[in-house]
């Protein structure tokens, strides 16, 4: 393995290569720096970065962020797990005011000196266990996010995320929080059915609530780390409002797919862990004929029982999860193992009456049958858009 490495100056690794894995440690042994690409990317540029991470809601916000600094006329890339590469994006868009820039916890294991100018934190659920052995291990990547922040860099925390607790007070710079319910001295928050944006100096009036384009609380959670991150952006607040009430949404995401015969399909493929298989039911009030199931995350599925009885009429679980997760939600809604989508989605239209919702809300990653979840999702609205 020794021969591979001689001569190098770095070595830079890709997101799925654990670095604690034979040939970066081999690699570190002989004193050749190992990094990833966000890194790489960091250290060729001076283009101010506002970077976003998080369990779950990371691309809607970075991407709903990117789609409002755009519209106040700002010269931006959004990047990072997105999918469109940080070193594409400093190359292709030198001049860019700033980089919205979505990071995995994957990636932060590899960062030395990325600093971003602001940094927020969505939330944290235990997810990626695989990889970092124990909740601390996973929120300790995630607090790499801010280790080089500087007296007037900012970490921007939920304040409704117990999971998040441990990452309070532990910022060289400055800390804002968001929240929903309460007023907050610094951040943004929601009171009643308003939503406001606090500096230092003040606390200003930004949007009814109900006027966000996306729907559901785990949306205005998303929106309220928006404006946080606006703000340090330099958004006024009316700048704000136009992108908060205007952001189309991200595929795959609680999407829309297709009315047929009054029975709605929705799309919500990227859902791959029990958390956001719990908002996406909590966002949509009509009966639910859920398709779930696939590639089960080591997590606790029990905990959604009470909502699943609540809210689904019937469950439809496909792929390697299906036992597994019929055993951990027997007795909530009749089941139905169908194995493949193909199937399930016969079954969900045998199942379903005028006013229902089907709901691709799988809970769990994609591996089993596809190549991606975004695989996923597009075969579901081809089986969909296909129905006549
Ligand atoms: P990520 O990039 O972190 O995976 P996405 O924006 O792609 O996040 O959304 C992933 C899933 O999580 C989707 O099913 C979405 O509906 C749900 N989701 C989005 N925002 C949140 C949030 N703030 N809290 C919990 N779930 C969320």
């Amino acid at each position: 393995m020794r021969g591979c490495l001689d001569g190098l100056d770095g070595f830079v690794i890709s997101p799925g290569i654990d670095p604690e894995s034979p040939l970066p440690l081999a690699a570190r042994e002989l004193g050749v720096p190992v990094i990833g690409e966000i890194e790489l990317a960091f250290c060729n540029t001076d283009i101010p970065v506002l970077a976003i991470t998080g369990s779950n809601g990371k691309t809607t916000t970075t991407e709903w962020l990117g789609y409002t600094l755009r519209k106040a006329g700002l010269n931006i890339s959004v990047a990072g797990n997105t999918g469109y590469p940080f070193c594409r994006a400093i190359i292709e868009n030198p001049d860019a005011d700033f980089i919205c820039l979505e990071v995995s916890s994957y990636q932060l294991q590899t960062i030395e000196s990325f600093r971003p100018l602001a940094a927020a934190i969505l939330n944290i659920t235990p997810d990626h266990l695989q990889r970092h052995g124990t909740i601390d291990g996973y929120i300790n990547a995630k607090a790499r996010i801010f280790m080089n922040q500087h007296d007037n860099d900012l970490l921007i925390l939920n304040r409704d995320d117990r999971g998040s607790i441990p990452l309070a007070g532990r910022t060289s710079g400055l800390e804002w929080y968001f929240g929903i319910g309460e007023s907050l001295e610094a951040g943004a928050f929601s009171e009643g059915n308003s939503i406001y944006y606090s500096d230092s100096e003040s606390s200003r009036f930004v949007i009814d609530a109900g006027d966000i384009s996306l729907s559901g609380l785990h949306n205005l959670s998303n929106a309220l780390a928006v404006v946080c991150l606006a703000g340090k952006a330099g958004l006024s607040v009316e700048q704000m409002v136009r992108g908060l009430e205007s952001f189309p949404g991200v595929p795959h995401r609680i999407e829309m797919v297709r009315k047929y015969h009054g029975i709605s399909f929705v799309n919500d493929s990227k859902s791959t862990n029990p958390d956001s298989l719990n908002v996406a039911l909590k966002s949509i009030p009509e009966p639910i004929v859920l398709i779930a199931g696939g590639l089960a995350k080591e997590t606790d599925y029990g905990q959604l029982r009470d909502l699943i009885a609540d809210r689904v009429k019937v469950l439809i679980l496909i792929g390697d999860a299906s036992d597994m997760l019929e055993r951990c939600w027997s007795g909530t809604a009749p089941v139905f193992t169908e194995g493949t989508l193909d199937n399930a989605l016969k079954r969900a239209l045998d199942q379903s009456v005028n006013g229902d919702i089907v709901l691709l809300s799988p809970a769990c990653a994609s591996f089993d049958q596809y190549g991606s979840f975004e695989e996923r999702g597009e075969h579901f609205r081809t089986l969909v858009e296909d129905l006549v």
